[in-house]
């Protein structure tokens, strides 16, 4: 028989876990599904100078993470490492089906967040891993005095960028337009660094190489024109981070009755209900516009007092 809980969160990204604190100090009987390791994208970011209070020596995505983590776990939620296959969001009780495990719920909230998009070239998929990476501070290491290329405009590009200076030889921003996205206080610093270079007006095409990346074909994308860029021969490989932006992780909601918006992400009230009653949404799976930690966790907060609220009424 499916186990049962009061509340199940699925995902445990800093909305997920700031609502595992929140349901769990409700004395709401809690369920957190995680699908790989806690923190979601920020447990995979170096620096987080943004979160109020986070100026702890040595603070980074994956403390901070850790702290939020634990602190849920200090107020008795339980969780699980599973991945949700299936769900019936519809009627008083919730089913979430996991690949290894069934669990029941009177009211469901998801923080699944968002997975990095990738670029859509050939040697894209078969060159992850070899050269082509999506995290920098999982993989900034493997490139020790290597040139790197970032692809992107955003804020995750340039600060990542700056991260990557730490230890590549060579830092190159390819952006597709002749202008960042980035907050103007994340532009100057990269501006001010010597060692990051701009490709402006520029897209990644092509990825290559037999075993490990060695050469890409880049293309303007204002006169079309392609150019073929080759790994130094002493170092024989460069790497390529991408870093263009996020889509919403809210497949297995499709078809299920939850409303989706256009792009997938999940729209809710301004107190994380969505159109299902009981069913609860928090962090970037969100409709908005900020997606930060800070907002993340509101969120999470918000949802599971709705929740234990939702819960405590039936
Ligand atoms: P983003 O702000 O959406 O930026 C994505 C970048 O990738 C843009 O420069 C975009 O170009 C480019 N891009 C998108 N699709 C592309 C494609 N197919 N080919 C080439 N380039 C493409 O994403 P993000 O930087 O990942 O940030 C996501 C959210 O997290 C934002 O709200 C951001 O503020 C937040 N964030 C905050 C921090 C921080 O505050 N410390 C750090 C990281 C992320 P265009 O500019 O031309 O659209």
């Amino acid at each position: 028989m499916a186990k049962m809980y009061d509340i199940i969160i699925i995902g445990a990204g800093p909305g997920g876990l700031a609502a595992g604190l929140y349901a769990g100090r409700a004395k709401m009987n809690t369920l957190i599904i995680e699908k790989a390791k806690d923190g979601g994208q920020i447990a995979i970011t170096d620096e987080i100078e943004n979160y109020p209070g986070s100026m702890l020596e040595g603070e980074s995505g994956p403390s901070l993470m850790e702290r939020f983590s634990k602190q849920a776990d200090k107020f008795g939620c339980d969780k699980v490492y599973d991945n949700v296959v299936s769900v019936d969001l519809q009627g008083e009780i919730k089913t979430v089906n996991c690949s290894k495990e069934t669990y029941q719920a009177k009211a469901i909230i998801i923080s699944t967040g968002a997975s990095p998009t990738k670029i859509g070239c050939p040697g894209e998929a078969e060159l992850t891993g070899k050269g082509v990476s999506y995290c920098a501070t999982c993989d900034a290491g493997f490139f020790e005095d290597f040139e790197v290329y970032v692809m992107g405009g955003g804020d995750a590009a340039v600060e990542e960028a700056m991260y990557l200076t730490k230890f590549a030889r060579k830092v190159t921003i390819i952006h597709r337009r002749d202008e960042l996205r980035a907050a103007k206080s994340i532009q100057e610093k990269a501006f001010a660094n010597p060692k990051i270079d701009f490709m402006w007006n520029t897209v990644i095409t092509e990825l290559t190489g037999d075993g490990i990346l060695d050469h890409m074909v880049v293309k303007d994308t204002k006169t079309g024109e392609t150019k073929d860029i080759y790994a130094d021969e002493d170092d024989g490989m460069f790497g390529v981070f991408v870093f263009i932006g996020y889509k919403p992780v809210s497949q297995v909601f499709e078809g299920t009755g939850l409303e989706l918006d256009e792009r997938g992400y999940i729209p809710t009230d301004d107190q994380m209900r969505t159109n299902i009653p009981g069913v609860y949404a928090a962090g970037d799976i969100r409709v908005k516009e900020l997606r930060q930690v800070v907002t993340a966790a509101a969120d999470g907060a918000i949802a599971a007092w709705q929740a234990a609220k939702y819960v405590e009424s039936l």
